[in-house]
């Protein structure tokens, strides 16, 4: 089929959560924007990811709320301005898997002085759950267990409603190559059966993983990603719904959050310290040990029956010294590339107002041609072909 060309003020590679929020603000701004997205919507980290929007709590366990819980403390109160529909845009369509996140220690002897010592500097304070009103999974939790108003979302539903609120925007293709000019980058992008040249005024990667190899392909060869591994554990049957922290020390252990499945069934996504420790350690390994540590922090929770399994999920980001979080979004400006990380998807609105300020309208709005294929939403990680074992010593090596 013949090529044809478009004009637009940007074209976004990538459709996580970070280039539908951006889609997002281009277009409400009056940009003319497209998304190019090559496999499925948040096929990568936004998929994966457990859905929390952290307003810092986390990072301030040990009393202190440094830059990273500062950054994020405002983000609870934004997203939900727009899961209440109040504020654009509107995501009232989204499924919640909790409207907060329940805090309780390792041990009965463990303390969590810290983090009511951080809750000062922090938006989004900490409350005493009272025994009654807990969720049942943490009823036999003799410490203290507190109640942070951070929502969590369903990924899947996210992607779903913004995917749809933009669908006349999005191309399911993948970039061929790209050519700068003194006036635009020249993109020809190959979609299925043929190809479509697009002159746009600005490119923006927000492909997660995707982003260093798209850079070396624009010729943008600094070194500029890391990433940092994590193991998922995955447990699946009639599970309690549960959503929320086990603080060991004064670290996020495990993070918990629950997942509808099928009829009576639930999915439990384990990340926190666990999943990072589990980077570097086999499916069994880690399988053991999170079984191990769930019967310790939740007592009276019966995981009888239940499957469990694992999944990697490697997290992609601006590169730091010695390898940390970084605690902000990033945004580089490199001619007319721009390529970004959010590092949460909670800062993803962040991510999203800054890449839009640096974006003026010159073109008018144009749909993608009706003949071209829209990506679909990815599908969670428990949906896919993993192995499932019903006890920690039938584990895959
Ligand atoms: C296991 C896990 C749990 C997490 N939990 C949380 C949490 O609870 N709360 C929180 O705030 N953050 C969480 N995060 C972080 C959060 O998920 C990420 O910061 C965020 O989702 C990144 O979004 P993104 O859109 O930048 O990248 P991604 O979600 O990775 O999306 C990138 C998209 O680009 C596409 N793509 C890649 N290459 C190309 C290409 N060449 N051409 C076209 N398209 C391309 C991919 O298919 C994908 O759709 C978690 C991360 C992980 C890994």
């Amino acid at each position: 089929m013949s090529d044809q060309l478009a004009q637009l003020d940007a074209l976004i590679v990538g459709g996580g959560i970070s280039g539908l929020l951006t889609l997002e603000a281009l277009h409400a701004k009056g940009c003319s924007a497209w998304l190019v997205e090559h496999r499925a919507l948040g096929c990568g980290q936004t998929i994966w990811s457990q859905g929390i929007i952290h307003g810092g709590l986390k990072y301030a366990l040990g009393g202190v709320a440094g830059a990273a819980a500062r950054s994020v403390s405002g983000m609870p109160e934004r997203w939900r301005s727009m899961l209440e529909g109040l504020a654009a845009p509107n995501l009232s369509g989204v499924a919640l898997r909790a409207d907060a996140c329940a805090i309780w220690p390792w041990t009965s002897a463990s303390s969590l002085a810290g983090l009511l010592a951080a809750k000062l500097a922090l938006q989004t304070r900490p409350t005493r759950w009272a025994a009654n009103e807990r969720p049942p999974a943490l009823a036999k939790i003799a410490g203290q267990v507190l109640r942070v108003a951070e929502p969590v979302l369903e990924p899947a539903s996210l992607l779903r409603v913004l995917g749809s609120m933009h669908a006349s925007r999005l191309l399911l293709g993948h970039v061929q190559g790209c050519r700068e000019s003194e006036r635009h980058v020249e993109v020809e992008v190959a979609l299925g059966d043929h190809t479509i040249q697009i002159e746009a005024g600005h490119l923006v990667f927000l492909a997660g993983g995707g982003n260093a190899a798209l850079r070396t392909m624009a010729g943008v060869d600094e070194v500029a990603m890391q990433t940092r591994g994590l193991r998922m554990v995955l447990a699946r049957g009639s599970l309690p719904v549960l959503n929320g922290h086990c603080i060991r020390g004064t670290r996020p252990w495990l993070t918990i959050t629950t997942a509808a499945h099928e009829a009576d069934h639930r999915v439990w996504q384990i990340g926190g310290e666990l999943a990072e420790w589990g980077a570097t350690r086999s499916p069994a390994d880690t399988i053991a040990r999170a079984a191990a540590e769930v019967a310790q922090a939740l007592p009276g929770v019966s995981m009888e029956g239940a499957q469990w399994s694992t999944y990697e999920a490697p997290r992609a980001e601006h590169v730091t010294a010695g390898g940390r979080r970084p605690d902000l979004p990033t945004v580089l400006e490199e001619g007319r590339v721009l390529t970004g990380w959010p590092t949460k998807l909670a800062l993803a609105p962040l991510l999203a107002d800054d890449i839009a300020s640096r974006i003026a309208p010159r073109h008018p709005a144009a749909p993608v041609p009706p003949h071209v294929q829209r990506p679909g939403v990815a599908t969670p990680p428990w949906m896919e072909s993993c192995r499932w074992i019903t006890a920690p010593s039938d584990a895959p090596a």
